[in-house]
């Protein structure tokens, strides 16, 4: 069964002059799987991500999860913003608290999860100081336990890692494989923009290439190869360089 549909999705910012930035985008993500969509700057994935996200409604296409067409926000699915989007006047256990802001758990029970959460991000100690004294890795890693907190099953990622230097970045994502592969964090899929093919390689199972604006799927690919992956690895440059080939055809 899907759980993300995508289906002939096109979106204008201005309909009264031709300015369309998606022309036509049709994808389906399946469960247990983790998708990265890849384009060049301004194709408009951060826009396909928030039609995705119910904030924002196609022109014309219709999103589905899981059979139901999606047409505002759902709890179901939840947000990983790349600049962290933290509350910087709240704790960090405030600003994970934040993703259960529409829960019905008493204050006890979301205070306990979080905490628990933040644990489990490697950030103990952290649960009462603000996001100010935090690293950029830190910073994402308060940003992914708010998106996780409410057991969402598809989390939406909008270029998690870009923000961050590239040895923090490296880290975060062996983590976020270690936990979705190990089940700590449980969702059924997960769908990833990024403009980096590198990253595209380590972490999906699947990868749509979006062409520049107004934007389509030039191809879709499957990749497959064990977790976790060594860009060492045989093969791993070839799946890299075939994405910047595709990417700039
Ligand atoms: P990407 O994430 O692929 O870089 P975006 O979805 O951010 O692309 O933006 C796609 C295009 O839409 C860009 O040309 C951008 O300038 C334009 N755009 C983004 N947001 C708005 C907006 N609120 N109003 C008008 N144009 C916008």
């Amino acid at each position: 069964m899907n759980v993300i549909d995508v289906r002939d999705v096109q979106f204008y910012y201005d309909t009264s002059k031709d300015a369309r930035i998606i022309d036509d985008i049709r994808f389906t993500v399946k469960e247990n799987e983790f998708v990265s969509v890849i384009g060049p700057s301004g194709c408009g994935k951060s826009t396909l991500l928030r039609i995705i996200a119910g904030l924002i409604r196609p022109n014309s296409g219709k999103v589905f999860y899981k059979g139901r067409e999606i047409a505002y926000p759902i709890p179901e699915i939840s947000f990983v913003f790349q600049d962290f989007a933290l509350m910087p006047w709240l704790t960090n256990v405030e600003n994970v608290k934040l993703g259960l802001s529409m829960s019905k758990m008493d204050d006890d029970r979301k205070e306990k999860l979080a905490r628990k959460l933040l644990d489990q991000f490697g950030l103990k100690g952290f649960e009462d100081s603000h996001p100010n004294v935090l690293s950029g890795g830190m910073k994402q890693r308060v940003g992914i336990a708010r998106a996780v907190v409410s057991n969402p099953r598809v989390i939406l990622m909008d270029e998690p890692f870009s923000a961050l230097d590239e040895l923090t970045a490296e880290e975060l994502r062996g983590d976020i494989v270690r936990m979705l592969k190990s089940k700590k964090i449980s969702v059924d899929c997960v769908i990833m923009v990024t403009h980096n093919a590198e990253e595209a390689v380590e972490l999906s199972d699947k990868v749509v290439v979006l062409s520049d604006k107004p934007s389509h799927v030039k191809a879709i690919d499957s990749i497959h190869m064990k977790y976790p992956r060594d860009r060492h690895k045989k093969g791993y440059q070839n799946l890299v360089d075939d994405l910047y080939e595709k990417l700039e055809r």
